[in-house]
C-alpha cells in the first residue's frame, strides 16, 4: 500500500465493481484503467463495493473481487469502501430530493413494463425503455394513500428536475465536452421497490463523499452520466472529471458480462494464469483469442 501523504491529491480514482458475480476480463480492464490513471498522474486508487442491492449481493463474491484484484497486482489506498455502509446518506439524498418535489412514488411493477415494451408502447432510451410517466400523472392525494400500503418505487421526475438545474455540461476526457441530456433515460428510478437506493443515486453521492476528482469508467455507463450530472447539480455536489474507456467485446461483437458468463477471473486465476503477465497483455492491447476492444 501507498502512504497517502505522498499522493497527488489532485487525482483521486476509484473502482466500483458490484459483488453480484464474478469478475471477468471486462472488469480486469475496467480496473486497470482506473487504477493506471490514478497511478500515472501520482494520485489515489480506491476500491468502493457497490453491494446495495441485498438480493444479488454476495460476500463470497466480494472475497473473490479483492482476491482477483491481488491476483492482478493492482493496489488501493486505505480501507475498502463498502455501499452497504452507508445507506443513511443515500436515504437523507432521496429525502431532499422529495422534499424538492423530485420524486414521485411508481406502483408499475415489471410484469406491467414489459407488456408495455412487448406492446411496443415503450420509447427505446440509451439503457433501454424509458419510462412512459404512468405514475407521474396520479392524483397526489390518491398516491400517498397507495404509497402506504402498496410496494412502490420512487421516480425522479426528470422533466421538473432539469427545470430547476437548467442547462449542463460535463467533461469527458477522451470524449471532449458532453451537454448533459437526462431526459434521454426517462424518469429513473432512484428508491427500487426492492432495495434502498438505485446505482444512480448511490453513485452520485459516493463519488462526491469519496472526493473522486476523475471517474474512470466504461462506456457502457456513458450515457448514466447525464443522470449522476443532474443529481449532482440538484443536491450540490462537485462534478469530477470523467473518463469513458473503450469496452472488452466477446467474438460476437458484444460486450462480456456476467450474464453471459465470460470466462471469470477466477477461473483463470485457479487455471494457473499469471494475473500479471495479463496485466502485462492488457496493458500492450493483447487480449485472448476471440477477445477485442470496442470503436469509438
Ligand atoms: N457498480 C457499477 C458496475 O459494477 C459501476 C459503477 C461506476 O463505475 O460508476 O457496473
Amino acid at each position: 500500500m501507498t502512504s497517502s501523504t505522498e499522493l497527488n491529491p489532485d487525482v483521486v480514482v476509484r473502482f466500483a465493481p458490484s459483488p453480484n458475480g464474478l469478475l471477468h476480463l471486462g472488469h480486469a480492464y475496467a480496473a486497470m484503467m482506473a487504477h493506471d490513471f490514478a497511478r500515472q498522474r501520482g494520485g489515489q486508487f480506491l476500491l468502493r463495493i457497490e453491494d446495495i442491492d441485498a438480493g444479488r449481493s454476495r460476500p463470497e463474491f466480494v472475497t473473490a473481487i479483492l482476491e482477483d484484484l491481488r491476483w492482478l497486482g493492482l493496489n488501493w489506498e486505505s480501507e475498502v469502501i463498502f455501499q452497504s455502509e452507508r445507506l443513511d446518506s443515500y436515504a437523507a439524498a432521496a429525502e431532499r430530493l422529495k422534499a424538492m418535489g423530485l420524486l414521485y412514488p411508481c406502483f408499475c411493477s415489471r410484469a406491467d413494463l414489459r407488456q408495455l415494451q412487448e406492446e411496443g408502447a415503450l420509447a427505446d432510451g440509451p439503457d433501454g425503455p424509458i419510462y412512459p410517466g404512468t405514475c407521474k400523472h396520479l392524483d397526489p392525494a390518491i398516491a400517498m394513500k397507495r404509497v402506504a400500503n402498496e410496494p412502490h418505487s420512487w421516480r425522479l421526475d426528470v422533466e421538473k428536475a432539469v427545470g430547476i438545474s437548467g442547462p449542463l455540461q460535463w467533461m469527458d476526457e477522451r470524449h471532449g465536452k458532453q451537454i448533459a441530456t437526462p431526459e434521454r433515460l426517462g424518469d429513473v428510478i432512484l428508491v427500487p421497490k426492492e432495495s434502498p437506493v438505485a446505482y444512480h443515486l448511490a453513485v452520485t453521492v459516493d463519488d462526491a463523499r469519496d472526493g473522486i476528482t476523475h471517474v474512470v469508467r466504461g462506456d457502457d455507463l456513458f450515457a448514466s452520466t447525464a443522470i449522476h450530472r443532474l443529481l449532482q447539480a440538484l443536491l450540490e455536489l462537485p462534478t469530477p472529471l470523467y473518463f469513458h474507456h473503450r469496452l472488452l467485446l466477446d467474438e460476437t461483437g458484444r460486450k462480456l458480462s456476467k450474464s453471459r458468463e465470460s470466462a471469470s477471473l477466477s477461473v483463470l486465476r485457479s487455471d494457473g494464469v499469471s494475473g500479471h503477465e495479463l496485466m502485462h497483455n492488457l496493458r500492450q492491447g493483447m487480449f485472448p483469442v476471440g477477445i477485442s476492444l470496442s470503436r469509438g
